[in-house]
């Protein structure tokens, strides 16, 4: 299938998302089943990504990195999450806390964090959910108590993504619990692994495999005062809103690239397929089926690459974040469901990748936000655009 339309991308750009592409191909498609079959932490191409800048797209160049446009860094995660999501996802929370570095974070803060971040060197992981829940993040328990010249830190995170690749983690937590409303009492402190910060647990996970989610215990870890990012109290939920504009146009672009991935194995297949003596593509109900799934993977591009151009006017672009994860991952729940009827029996089977996507496709459902809350996200911005 023709790649997706790059041509609004500057000619630079363009050749990024091209040679990521060549890579997946090259190096990715090979070895991704094996990979993700046996759980292996993708370690080569893990070291190739940073190679190729992956780590570095949203930084700023006088921070080391590309700081490339927004639909630029999507349609790169696209390629990614068409060979393996898990790579794809190996960036994402990196790309986060990137961003919140970038935007929030103190002149020291960039110096020390940045350049390291932009070659990979350095990964970040972000941290918000506890296991008493991650759609209610104004509830969470972590806390950070005034301690010496910084804080103390107690707490519990559950589901958090390349905890131990990163060396950085951007944590949600609360300096003032008794604030009214709940959201000025919450901040982000940076912490880095030390004595009372345990990564406690690797999670079992349908998919998303050979990058580590896990569960990490704070008793009494001791952040210095330079931690807090921006060196600002109570500003940590309003920054973490912004940075999760980005985390959903990303979460979109895998699930495009899953959809793709999909889409593309199945366009093949029913064309080498013969059923009743013709191609299964012939037969109505194959057709209009892989018809129904090219549309929307290519409408669920549209809104992705919309939403991640609106990120970079520098306006609040939660409507169009909230809508093109929605999509883009509803889009592609089906899409792969999709891909095994195409199949048939062997879309079942554990020789192909199909089996794979659709194992995937509901992570992007559940992450950076349950689509219930996007929903939510979505008509409380409908609303107030559209006051009578
Ligand atoms: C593989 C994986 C990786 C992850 N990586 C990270 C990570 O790196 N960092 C991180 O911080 N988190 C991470 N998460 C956590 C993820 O962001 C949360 O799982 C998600 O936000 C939902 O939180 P929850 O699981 O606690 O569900 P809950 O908040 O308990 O929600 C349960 C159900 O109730 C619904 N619901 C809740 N509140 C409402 C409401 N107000 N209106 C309508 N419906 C509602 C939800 O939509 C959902 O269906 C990861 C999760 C997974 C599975």
């Amino acid at each position: 299938m023709a790649a997706p339309e790059i041509a609004d991308l500057d000619p630079d750009e363009r050749d990024i998302v091209a040679v990521v592409r060549d890579w997946v191909r090259d190096s990715v498609l090979p070895v991704a089943r094996d990979l993700e079959h046996t759980d292996t932490y993708p370690a080569e191409l893990i070291g190739q990504m940073k190679q190729l800048g992956v780590f570095g797209l949203v930084i700023p160049e006088r921070y080391g990195g590309s700081g490339v446009s927004t639909p630029c860094f999507a349609l790169v995660t696209e390629e990614l999450a068409r060979g393996w999501m898990s790579l794809a996802g190996a960036m994402g929370g990196h790309s986060v806390v990137a961003r919140l570095i970038t935007r929030f974070g103190t002149g020291g803060q960039r110096d020390t964090w940045l350049p390291a971040m932009a070659t990979g060197q350095v990964r970040a992981a972000m941290a918000l959910t506890e296991p008493a829940g991650g759609s209610d993040l104004q509830a969470i328990t972590t806390r950070a108590a005034p301690a010496g010249d910084g804080y103390r830190l107690d707490g519990v995170k559950t589901w958090i993504t390349n905890a131990r690749a990163a060396e950085v983690i951007a944590v949600l937590c609360k300096t003032d619990p008794a604030a009214v409303p709940a959201s000025r009492g919450i901040s982000i402190l940076l912490a880095t692994k030390g004595p009372g910060f345990t990564v406690s647990r690797d999670l079992p996970k349908l998919g998303y495999k050979g990058v580590e989610t896990c569960e990490l215990v704070f008793d009494g870890y001791q952040a210095p005062a330079g931690a807090l990012l921006g060196g600002q109290e109570g500003a940590g939920f309003a920054q973490m809103m912004d940075g999760l504009e980005l985390g959903r146009v990303q979460v979109a672009a895998r699930a495009v690239g899953v959809a793709r991935a999909a889409l593309e194995d199945s366009l093949r297949y029913a064309q080498e397929r013969e059923t009743f003596g013709q191609p299964i593509w012939r037969h109505q109900a194959v057709g209009h089926r892989l018809a129904d799934m090219a549309t929307q993977v290519e409408a669920a591009r549209l809104l992705t690459t919309r939403a991640a151009a609106a990120l970079d006017t520098g306006r609040r672009s939660d409507l169009e974040a909230g809508m093109a994860k929605l999509f883009a991952s509803e889009t592609c729940l089906q899409v792969t469901a999709d891909a095994i009827r195409v199949h048939g029996g062997y879309g079942y089977s554990a020789e192909l990748d199909i089996e794979r996507y659709y194992r995937d496709a509901p992570l992007m459902v559940v992450g950076e936000g349950t689509n219930d809350i996007q929903r939510s996200v979505i008509i409380r911005q409908l609303i107030g655009r559209n006051r009578v």
